[in-house]
């Protein structure tokens, strides 16, 4: 029995799910696989696993696991379940790969799906769970579809062995014919139950003009209009990244300034002079991705990072409904009187700073939430009224030749904007305003694509053949990658030890060898014992001489996490606060120097920053206030720190006598580690190797400074933000190509030819 405070079981008999429990729990029951769809916010993940769990699916030791493709979502859920259930968390617990609470008496787990599937390689059977429910299907996680594809073969083989399992796939759409009508992954289709959400009407008010550059300028005058205009009620904003965010964030609370317990001293006049300086140019300026959006592992999160400040100009919207003013620019001008509660929302934002959102405003303040599409399905926040819709995300591409990566921001899909637009609708009546017009909407795809036809698959294809599917072409994915994407995933383990050369009979085409299934090493099985890709599990297995192995596990660690140093912001106007940013920016690439080393470090690179920065902050205490003062981003910090850990941990098993341990004060490595480490970073890179082009090969000025790699007709450039950027040596590794202005490549290191 789960004893619940009053107030929570009314805002539960509020949720539709809750008059379909029955109808739930009956076909979990009789069926092995069920699919539930329903609206965002109608209850399915804070519910369904609380239903299971009153049905008695936690009682004889199972645990009820549930993924999430994102963390965001797997450690706030968990945490409003244990809320809801009153229970601690050491029975509803979270588990995401660099942390958890879960404990022996975990009873419902929230996991990313990439947690998961790592289990499912120690225990095939998943024997610890009694149900599995894989949430955010729709979102077409490439973890998600593969654990669909498993878990629809574990369950009959579970059930078969009299142990009993049950799988739940809950969507927020409709369109579920890629897990249901698919032959290979159920022979008989599984019953999908559909919970019809009170969603209350949201009324669509498309823009005239579809603005190409400046909708977060866009976006910032329709929240504004919607602050003055409108009645009260909650606005929330989709944009596409961080750095929109903060901008947005920043314009609006200087506009609608919220002081809590301060007196409202605004300097209204300064603010005014500078809004009538603002002049009415039309600056015309393409939205730049800098390469500081990079990540390293897109693992379990959409990839929504920083991106460079998009230049505001001042496009005016031409909304009929909210009125037009077209000559005059009153927004920027401070108003204390109408304080709007303005609050940040997307995945690298610290967990206490997620939380807010679900709280409710201070009185007499208007809550605004500015996000990126974490806000789309994962988390539905109370009280929205009002939602504002850039109708773009951002996307992480590869080029499936070259591996070149880069971000876009490119439009959603039809689904996801009604997706957007539904959020407005969960309290009362309520309104979507489309930065774009409905013409664009019509050419808007009508679902957006499942994120393995767009990312390359080495890790998954290592994780199955350690699973022992062999032959991975046949593998009952819901969307099967291309047959160009596992040719190249399978070369690249092959070149890397992993799995066994192909034996030459004759000549193959490709797709034949392809089918030809290699069989995985024994290289290949201890790399895949490594929660990383397979080139930085290759560093890792090879980590073991000259005592290198607790540097490549923190050079693996700092490489793997995203966005380890702190950007810095475009100065946000005032006087003060630019000098205040240039002078940390100053001190941060100070440090970078510094971390960079002398002499042999010097040529490791990027990767001896990486290293440096890492063992200066350890040994400072990996304070936030060393990592705040030293351009470091605390939560990456601690990030690293935990996968250290967990590497460190994982190394130990997977070879008992290598007996290395986390140093809090590790000495930087000597001349002689650094040329180890050096060649143990090359055999997991030996495939990005990048040679200067010599300057009697300087045909076209393009290629000054340039780097020739074997795949690209394009020359690369070393990013300016690199410690190699001066040096320019002859031979280089690099972890990644992003293109942005150009083709840059990060994370480099110097090789010297034997
Ligand atoms: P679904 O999974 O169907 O999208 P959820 O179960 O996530 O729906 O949400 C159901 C309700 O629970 C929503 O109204 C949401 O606002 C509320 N909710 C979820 N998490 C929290 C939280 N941490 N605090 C308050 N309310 C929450
Ligand atoms: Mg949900």
């Amino acid at each position: 029995p789960v004893d619940r405070l009053p107030e929570i079981q009314e805002a539960r008999l509020r949720l539709p799910i809750l008059a379909e429990e029955q109808v739930v729990m009956e076909a979990v029951r009789e069926n092995e696989c069920v699919v539930l769809c329903g609206e965002t916010g109608s209850g399915k993940t804070t519910q369904v696993p609380q239903f299971l769990y009153e049905a008695g699916y936690a009682s004889s030791g199972g645990i009820i696991g549930v993924t999430e493709p994102r963390r965001v979502a797997a450690i706030s859920m968990s945490q409003r379940v244990a809320q809801e259930m009153n229970l601690s968390t050491g029975v509803v617990s979270y588990q995401i790969r660099f942390e958890g609470n879960v404990t022996e008496d975990t009873k419902i787990k929230f996991m990313t799906d990439g947690v998961l599937l790592k289990e499912i390689q120690k225990d095939f059977l998943l024997q610890k769970y009694s149900v599995i429910i894989i949430d955010e299907a729709h979102e077409r996680s490439v973890y998600t579809d593969i654990l669909i594809g498993l878990v629809s073969r574990i369950a009959p083989l579970r059930n078969r062995r009299g142990l009993p399992m049950k799988l739940l796939i809950m969507s927020a759409t409709l369109r579920v014919e890629d897990f249901t009508e698919n032959q290979r992954l159920f022979r008989t289709p599984p019953p999908v139950i559909k919970v019809e959400a009170r969603q209350f009407p949201v009324t669509v008010h498309f823009n005239k003009r579809t603005p190409m550059e400046d909708y977060t300028g866009e976006a910032f005058h329709k929240i504004c209009k919607i602050h003055r205009m409108l009645p009260s009620g909650g606005i929330l904003v989709f944009l596409t990244g961080q750095a929109e965010v903060h901008s947005v964030c920043r314009r609006l609370r200087k506009a609608f300034p919220y002081r809590p317990n301060r007196e409202r001293t605004v300097s209204a006049n300064t603010e005014v002079s500078k809004t009538s300086r603002r002049a009415k140019k039309k600056n015309v300026c393409l939205p730049k991705i800098s390469l500081d959006n990079y990540s390293a592992l897109p693992v379990d999160e959409g990839d929504e990072d920083r991106q460079a400040g998009i230049d505001e100009d001042d496009g005016e919207g031409s909304d009929l409904e909210l009125g037009d003013h077209p000559d005059s620019d009153p927004e920027e001008k401070s108003d204390p009187s109408i304080p709007l509660y303005v609050l940040p929302l997307y995945s690298l934002l610290a967990p206490e700073q997620q939380a807010k959102v679900f709280r409710p405003p201070p009185a007499g303040a208007r809550l605004c939430v500015v996000a990126t599409n974490v806000a789309e399905t994962s988390l539905t926040i109370p009280g929205i009224k009002y939602v504002v819709d850039c109708g773009r995300v951002k996307k992480r591409f590869y080029d499936r030749v070259t591996g070149v990566s880069s971000f876009k921001v490119t439009w959603i899909s039809q689904a996801s904007a009604n997706q957007r637009a539904g959020r407005a609708g969960r309290t009362e009546a309520g309104h979507c305003y489309r930065l774009y017009s409905s013409a664009v909407f019509g050419d808007f795809s009508l679902f957006s694509e499942a994120e393995i036809t767009r990312r390359p698959v080495d890790d998954l294809v290592l994780q199955m053949k350690d699973l022992n599917i062999e032959k991975v072409v046949n593998f009952p994915f819901p969307t099967p990658p291309s047959g160009e994407t596992l040719i190249s995933a399978e070369q690249l383990l092959i070149s890397l030890g992993a799995l066994e050369e192909p034996p030459r009979r004759g000549r193959l085409n490709e797709m034949e060898r392809a089918r030809l299934s290699c069989p995985i090493t024994p290289l290949g099985r201890a790399m895949a014992a490594f929660p990383v890709s397979p080139r930085y599990a290759k560093m890792l297995a090879l980590g073991r001489q000259q005592g290198c192995m607790p540097y490549i596990i923190t050079i693996v660690s700092a490489m793997t996490v995203r966005e380890i140093f702190e950007e810095y912001d475009r100065p946000a106007g005032s006087e003060e606060e630019s000098s205040r940013m240039a002078g940390k920016k100053a001190r941060s690439v100070q440090m970078r120097r510094l971390w960079a080393g002398q002499g042999q470090s010097l040529l490791l690179g990027d990767l001896m920053v990486l290293l440096g920065a890492v063992g200066a902050c350890e040994f400072a205490g990996c304070s936030q206030q060393f990592c705040e003062g030293n351009g470091l981003r605390y939560k990456a910090i601690l990030e690293i720190r935990r996968l250290r850990g967990q590497l460190t941990n994982t190394v130990n098993s997977v070879c008992a006598d290598a007996g290395v341990f986390v140093d809090h004060k590790m000495a930087p490595p000597t001349d002689a580690q650094v040329v180890y480490l050096r060649q143990i970073v090359l055999a997991g890179l030996g495939d990005h190797l990048a040679r200067r082009v010599q300057n009697e090969e300087l045909l076209d000025p393009k290629w000054r400074n340039g780097y020739k790699t074997p795949l690209l007709d394009e020359p690369v450039f070393i990013h300016p933000s690199s410690a190699l950027h001066k040096t320019l040596p002859e031979f280089v590794v690099y972890q990644e190509i992003v293109e942005t202005t150009k083709m840059y490549m990060r994370g480099v290191c110097a090789v010297q030819p034997e």
